[in-house]
């Protein structure tokens, strides 16, 4: 390694925590020629890895501060939706060149992140060429509580967290494709470019849920694979999705229900949980909703004129297609 990445590892990566507990179990971080730590007992090690290319996952325009905070917050958002809570990364970063903007906003917009989630950054690699950013996370899980996607059994309920379809939104005005006001635009921007994972979902997930997704392809595709998975059907009522007002003025649903980077997390809950959990949902005012039931096959959406066939309707199974294909 050139003696320039060096330093620029040690100034820009190499921050000490600011959390007043060391990271549990961590003997070696950055510095050697690989990390070392240990499982804490009677937990399971969680391991998730996501790559965001520039041009294509973000646009080159985008603001490093963003893309590094979007880039943790992508793989936090897989570990919340295995009910693990984040531990540790590696950042595998390839730079065009040794551009000093570039690395301040995303090592700062990286440590806000990795602050915001209380994961650590325990090493990584950097190289030269085209901008492409890699991260490797590990959380941890009591044994026996991860969640998957094959659990969910007819008769559970189906739930999402946020708002659904933001990031759409977000997608739509950057490309100058619609207009909003101020405040909203903001809260559709912010959506896309720093989407914050939900975990304050996990421990919530790990008590009640029987299945759970994070939303990065869309809802319908998302939540396609959670019924592929468990071999089971979904009845979705679109007036429980409590949509941006966007969707129903422009009759644009399927934008939202198609649209990806929500990293919201839709899960099932068994109907001997729902009480147990919508107290627990009221108890700490979390922005979560029943939007629908799993039942023995077919995927359709509920709306107050008909039910849309999910499987054959082109307008809606696009995302989801592509994946049953
Ligand atoms: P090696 O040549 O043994 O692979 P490197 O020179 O790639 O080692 O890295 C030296 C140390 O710096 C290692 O501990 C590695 O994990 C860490 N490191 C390298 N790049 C990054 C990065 N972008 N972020 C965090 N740690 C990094
Ligand atoms: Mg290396």
């Amino acid at each position: 390694m050139a003696s320039d990445e060096f330093s620029l590892i040690e100034r820009y990566f190499r921050q000490p925590s600011n959390r007043a507990v060391p990271t549990q179990g961590l003997r070696l971080g950055i510095g050697d020629d690989a990390a070392v730590s240990r499982v804490p007992a009677a937990c399971l090690l969680v391991q998730t890895i996501d790559t965001l290319i520039s041009g294509r996952h973000f646009p080159a325009t985008a603001k490093p501060e963003d893309v590094a905070y979007k880039v943790l917050s992508v793989n936090v958002s897989d570990l919340v939706a295995m009910g693990a809570k984040p531990w540790t990364f590696l950042l595998a970063l390839t730079l065009p060149d040794t551009d000093k903007n570039f690395l301040e906003g995303f090592s700062k917009g990286l440590f806000a992140a990795a602050n915001d989630y209380s994961i650590d950054l325990i090493g990584g690699d950097t190289c030269r060429g085209d901008l492409s950013i890699t991260i490797q996370a590990n959380g941890l899980v009591p044994d026996g509580c991860y969640l998957e996607r094959a659990g969910a059994q007819p008769g559970d309920h189906i739930m999402v967290s946020g708002s659904i379809g933001l990031a759409a939104l977000g997608l739509a005005l950057e490309q100058g494709r619609i207009g909003m006001d101020i405040t909203a635009a903001h809260t559709c921007l912010n959506a896309l470019h720093r989407p914050r994972a939900r975990t304050d979902l996990i421990v919530l997930l790990r008590e009640f849920a029987s299945a759970a997704i994070d939303v990065s392809d869309g809802l319908i595709a998302d939540l396609g694979h959670v019924l592929q998975q468990s071999g089971v059907g979904a009845r979705l009522f679109l007036d429980d999705l409590d949509l941006h007002p966007y969707f129903s003025e422009h009759d644009a649903h399927s934008m939202a229900l198609n649209g990806g980077d929500d990293y919201q997390i839709v899960f099932t809950v068994p109907s001997r949980n729902l009480e147990g959990l919508l107290d627990t949902v009221t108890e700490q005012g979390l922005d979560v909703r029943a939007i629908g039931e799993i039942v023995d096959d077919g995927y359709q959406l509920i709306t107050q004129h008909k039910a849309v066939d999910l499987l054959a309707h082109s307008e809606f199974a696009g995302g989801y297609n592509h994946f049953v294909a």
